[in-house]
């Protein structure tokens, strides 16, 4: 099993929401908070992300990077996908 979280660059999200659409895991939401373009950005809202990247490649603003660690191993959670 695979353990991921993500980061999202919040002043370049639009706040379209299809990363929430496309995350199988249910764990991304719009913050309550506006970023300095005045949109609600997305943000991690639980820790059941797998690193699956969904959310990184359907972002029209490559504002998602993605990480990735093996449940296995103890080691430093490794970049999975660089699309910031
Ligand atoms: S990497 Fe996959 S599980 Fe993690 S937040 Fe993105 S879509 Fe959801
Ligand atoms: S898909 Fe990208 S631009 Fe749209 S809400 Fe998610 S992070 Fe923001």
């Amino acid at each position: 099993m695979i353990r991921g979280t993500i980061i999202v660059a919040q002043d370049t999200c639009k706040g379209c929401e299809l990363c929430i659409v496309a995350c199988p895991q249910d764990c991304i939401e719009m913050s309550e908070r506006l970023n300095v373009r005045g949109y609600r950005y997305a943000q991690l809202k639980n820790d059941t992300c797998t690193g699956c990247v969904n959310c990184a490649l359907v972002c029209p603003d490559v504002a998602i990077t993605v990480y990735r660690q093996p449940k296995s191993t103890s080691k430093k959670i490794q970049p999975a996908a660089a699309v910031a």
